[in-house]
């Protein structure tokens, strides 16, 4: 129903790298698991981490906001003021009773002064942390309520010690077991809205309610259909009348709104852009009148608005927060154009033709014409309700499918939050895997950039070349439920093919074909042996882009043997994988491309089925249960959140001359200053 997709890095996303394809569909590039100096201009320190629960709280970089205009800095200011003004909108929606009991956890810290290093203490900041991270006390990512491992006594005299007021009934639904568990849940064996603890519905709102409310107004709609209930909360009163509490100025929640509205119109006047102006006048007006067709029009406005170096994602977007997948959770990202991957994008988009050309697939199958595919890397500036703490890694709006069919869509990957979660898993990862000092150097030197670059030209050329030929049905139709990997396969190779190719030192895009083997040999490190640490133990890859990586790196692998081009090798116990000779390698990739071009050109089913099911299928159970040893040692965290940098204004006679920018203290100062700065809902 929902054509966009959210991409989160879930289960060891420590240096999972998901980018947006251009053909629509997500992938996950190799893992780079480097430190190198990067070639963007960074402005921050992003080296703090912290732990707690199963997350890691990282920071990141806002590259290139000191090569905005001044006007521009401001645009991205009052977007970020915006989308903080409405954070507490996300907790309300999230649970009925959230904002009480995040009143209550801060309270509490800024007030009690009793111990605060018992182990009971402890274990109630972890609990506050966590509510913190999950924007309630639900878990962010299962939905289930999490309950304190501290005990009710405990909390209560904590409570009274610190002059802290919660009601006794909220308390005990905080440590109830039985009540509100789910967040959301899709039992369709029970009814939806009772099993699901959202404060998306009044209590005693049922599924028949929901279904009767909407069903003649979706029945009337016609083709070009609002987003029915995104922006509104369902109640039914005493008498049994269900009607829509809309979020307003004026209305629900407009006390943050209003705020919200504030900062838009500041922000409206800084425009880059007519368009990007008139889009958010159009924000503006959906705010103050709560109407969905203003929504709507803002939407094909924000979608068409691609000209400006700064964009944004702002209001009651995403509905995986509803079970009935209708009404929306507050978020803001706000994003400036990443400048060094336009550039690179822009640079392989005009040269197209040229690797087409020079490409080892069959002249036959070669486009004389090549299009490259566009590709928009964004760095954020700032995230707020339901992308953060926790954050998607790449965007792709607006959900209403007419529109997106009509007037076009924006897909974007963040490419800061991308390179923040690469580092997380800091050179843990590599240093675990790599087999040896030369390798790691090559990685920290080049592996950032090199992973980059593959993912520009995966993105760019990649999907972009070979033809079918006539008469050859769509890949979809005659390569069927292989299509995606192959796919994915044939963009990989483009890029692995032509990344030791000195065109690319010629064209500026590196500086050396030694980001080329650096890249060689994270893919083999990665396609071998690190990616099967997402698997669970016994099981085969089922995800078409782990498929895809496996493929190359073993059928490459094979092919190799009788040359060594790359070895298999064992110390203490452990696996290594060595390449020696790069050039053969790339050979092989070449050869491999060619034949999956073929496939795709002809349409070779049972070929294709071979490719997938002989190299891309199955694991080395041994080998598989050796990388999950090895990687639990490194003890990375499951889920990944981020504080956001501050940025602040340097005024002088009242004027803002500029903005400095500067990482929080930690999770829990940024926490309690946004409930101080922006708690509009909850004071
Ligand atoms: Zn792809």
């Amino acid at each position: 129903m929902i054509a966009k997709k959210y991409l989160y890095p879930l289960m060891f996303s420590a240096s999972i790298l998901v980018v947006s394809c251009g053909d629509g569909e997500s992938s996950e590039s190799n893992d780079s698991d480097s430190t190198s100096t990067s070639v963007q201009e960074s402005v921050l320190e992003t080296t703090k981490i912290e732990k707690f629960a199963d997350i890691q709280i990282l920071q990141y970089d806002i590259p290139g906001f000191y090569k905005l205009s001044l006007d521009q800095q401001k645009l991205v200011y009052y977007l970020y003021e915006a989308g903080l003004s409405g954070r507490d909108m996300i907790w309300d929606q999230n649970y009925r009773h959230n904002l009480a009991i995040r009143g209550a956890l801060e309270s509490v810290i800024q007030n009690y002064e009793g111990d605060k290093s018992s182990d009971d203490w402890n274990s109630f900041m972890t609990y506050t942390k966590r509510v913190w991270f999950s924007n309630g006390i639900h878990h962010h990512y299962s939905m289930d309520k999490f309950l304190p491992d501290f005990s009710r006594e405990y909390f209560d005299g904590i409570l009274s010690e610190s002059g802290t007021e919660l009601s006794a009934e909220i308390v005990d639904l905080m440590f109830d077991p039985n009540t509100d568990m789910k967040r959301v849940s899709l039992d369709g064996s029970k009814d939806l809205m009772q099993g699901s603890a959202t404060n998306f519905y009044g209590t005693n709102i049922t599924e028949k309610d929901v279904n009767d409310f909407y069903a003649q107004k979706m029945a009337d709609a016609g083709n070009h259909p609002v987003e029915f209930g995104l922006n509104s909360k369902l109640v039914k009163d005493e008498n049994g009348v269900v009607s829509e509490q809309v979020w307003k100025v004026d209305g629900m929640y407009s006390e943050a709104i209003t705020e919200v509205v504030y900062w838009l119109k500041l922000a409206q006047g800084v425009a880059e852009n007519e368009e990007q102006g008139k889009a958010l006048g159009l924000l503006v007006e959906y705010y103050e009148t709560g109407d969905l067709q203003k929504w709507g029009d803002y939407n094909i406005t924000w979608s068409q608005a691609t000209k400006g170096d700064i964009d944004y994602i702002q209001g009651f977007v995403e509905v995986y927060g509803d079970p009935k997948g209708m009404r929306g959770s507050y978020e803001s990202i706000v994003q400036i154009n990443d400048f060094d991957a336009s550039e690179r994008m822009a640079v392989l988009a005009e040269n197209a033709q040229w690797f087409e050309d020079n490409s080892s697939i069959m002249d036959e199958h070669k486009k004389e014409n090549v299009v490259g595919v566009s590709y928009k890397v964004v760095n954020v500036a700032g995230e707020s309700g339901d992308s953060s703490p926790s954050t998607p890694i790449g965007v792709n709006l607006p959900n209403n499918n007419w529109i997106r069919s009509e007037h076009g869509s924006k897909s974007v990957s963040l490419g800061n939050i991308v390179q923040a979660y690469s580092d997380a898993g800091g050179e843990g990862m590599l240093r675990e895997f790599a087999h040896d000092q030369e390798e790691i150097d090559l990685a920290i030197k080049y592996g950032k950039i090199g992973s980059k670059m593959h993912t520009a030209m995966h993105e760019v050329i990649g999907h972009a070349s070979g033809k079918i030929n006539p008469g050859i049905g769509t890949p979809k139709e005659t390569l069927q439920n292989y299509s995606s990997t192959l796919e994915e396969a044939r963009a990989d190779l483009v890029a692995l093919y032509f990344l030791l190719d000195e065109k690319l030192v010629e064209l500026g895009l590196i500086e050396s074909t030694d980001v080329g083997k650096a890249e060689y040999d994270d893919y083999i490190r990665n396609g071998m042996m690190v990616q099967m640490r997402r698997l669970e133990p016994g099981a085969v890859i089922e995800e078409a882009h782990m498929r895809n990586r496996q493929l190359v790196a073993s059928w490459a692998f094979e092919k190799g043997q009788a040359d060594n081009v790359v070895e298999r090798l064992e110390r203490d116990g452990n696996t290594y994988y060595e390449i020696h000779d790069y050039d053969k390698l790339r050979v092989i990739f070449g050869d491999l491309l060619k034949e999956i071009q073929r496939i795709k050109s002809e349409g070779d089913y049972t070929a294709g089925k071979n490719l997938v099911e002989n190299y891309g299928v199955q694991v080395d159970k041994e080998l598989h249960q050796e990388v999950l040893d090895r990687a639990a040692k490194l003890n990375i965290a499951p889920y990944n959140g981020f504080v956001n940098p501050i940025i602040t204004p340097v005024e002088e006679d009242g004027n803002i001359i500029g903005f400095e920018m500067i990482q929080p203290e930690n999770f829990e100062t940024q926490m309690l200053t946004y409930s101080d700065k922006y708690g509009f809902l909850s004071k």
